[in-house]
């Protein structure tokens, strides 16, 4: 009898297993991706698409040739129900899908609760086909205006690459533009060092960003910042970060206090050794490990060997971070921050480096789509 696995999201961490799929087979399995769209996006790029500097294909990731290479059967739909007890995942379409094993990395959701009554003008960041579209939108409709105003809401890499980025494409169309950035001091940066949290003020300024330190409200014509300041906005970028998706809040799986899935240092769920979960969905009950794409793409490897040794009933394999992350925060001029350990730099030799990295991800999965 052929055991079935689904992939729910196809995603960063999900990539490597397709990989793995098509490079070996695996006996006696009926394989499935079940993911949003047909295209995921490789977060990374995305302030550069911002910025005019890549084209959205160059991003972009064709799920359907990579399921055809993997044997995977393709299904676009969002799982939006989880039964763990009866195994069976449900989908927006209405079907309901059995299976014998599950991997779970369909990311996190923008945590847009204090914005939405910003309506049309809020633009999460997530989806982030979504997100392209509705950009694109917004540049269309603003380019006869002389004056924007543009708000990015969230202080991680993503809110401040984002910001740079924003600025790079409006200083281009108007005249009278002007972008901030709202973030809780705390949340600037977090996790990054000081020094590049300096560096990177020093670039916000000379760009002339604003940067409020304050929670931020939305309201029908801006965001209402808890220093007392009101911020008139056409259009807020929320990139306000992972928050545990809610459709498995009944599932039955074992979570941590804010939802997201709890996992051993194997990316196996704690309460079902039948249900695998990586990327940003995760919660380390070994340690501390934050959400972001190098661990999303780099538990990848482990979580493809760990499916097939679950199936073959061997040893599993454990995911364990380097001690020290290269970052590298693009800076939305074809410059970037380096920072590795105490070591950072700033140059458009360190935007080479991002750019190399980045086009060889996204090149190495549209080949393998193309050419096997
Ligand atoms: C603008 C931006 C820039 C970033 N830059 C960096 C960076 O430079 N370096 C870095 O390390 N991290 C970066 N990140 C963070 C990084 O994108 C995430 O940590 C990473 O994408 C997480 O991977 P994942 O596989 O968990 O989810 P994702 O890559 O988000 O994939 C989720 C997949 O699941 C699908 N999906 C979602 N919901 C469902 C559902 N209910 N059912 C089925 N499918 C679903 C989606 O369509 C998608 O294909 C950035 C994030 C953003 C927003």
């Amino acid at each position: 009898m052929k055991r079935r696995i689904i992939l729910a999201g196809g995603g960063h961490a999900h990539l490597a297993v397709l990989a793995d799929w098509a490079a070996r087979p695996l006996d006696n399995t009926e394989r499935w991706l079940v993911t949003s769209s047909r295209h995921t996006a490789y977060s990374g790029m995305l302030p550069g698409w911002l910025a005019g500097i890549y084209r959205a294909n160059e991003l972009l990731i064709d799920l359907k040739p990579l399921a055809e290479r993997a044997g995977a059967r393709l299904v676009i739909a969002d799982a939006v129900r989880l039964d763990v007890a009866a195994r069976t995942l449900s989908l927006s379409s209405g079907d309901e899908i059995g299976f014998d094993f599950l991997s779970l990395a369909t990311g996190g959701e923008t945590d847009i609760s204090n914005l939405a009554t910003l309506g049309d003008r809020l633009l999460p960041v997530r989806p982030v086909g979504t997100f392209m579209e509705r950009w694109s939108t917004f540049m269309e409709r603003t380019v006869l205006t002389n004056t924007v105003g543009i708000a990015v809401a969230g202080g991680g890499a993503a809110g401040v690459e984002l910001a740079l980025g924003a600025e790079t494409a409006i200083r281009r169309f108007f005249r009278n533009a002007r972008v901030s950035l709202v973030t809780p001091r705390e949340g600037f940066l977090s996790g990054h060092a000081p020094r590049v949290r300096t560096r990177a003020l020093e670039e916000l300024a000379k760009r002339r960003i604003d940067v409020h330190f304050a929670q931020a409200a939305g309201t029908e014509g801006g965001l209402l910042l808890s220093n007392g300041h009101f911020l008139p906005a056409d259009c807020v970028i929320a990139a306000t970060g992972s928050r545990a998706p809610r459709w498995l809040a009944r599932s039955g799986l074992a979570r941590n206090e804010d939802g997201f899935v709890a996992v051993g240092a194997d990316m196996r769920s704690t309460s079902h050794d039948f249900v695998f979960a990586a990327g940003d969905i995760i919660d380390r009950i070994d340690r501390n490990l934050e959400r972001s794409g190098v661990h999303a793409v780099k538990a990848g490897p482990v979580l493809a060997a760990n499916l097939r040794a679950a199936i073959e009933g061997t040893e599993l394999r454990q995911y364990q971070p380097r001690s020290r992350t290269l970052y590298l925060l693009a800076l939305g001029d074809k410059r970037a921050i380096l920072s590795w350990g105490r070591i950072v730099a700033i140059g458009n030799w360190a935007w080479r480096i991002k750019d190399w990295i980045d086009r060889s991800f996204v090149g190495r999965y549209t080949d393998l789509a193309r050419h096997g």
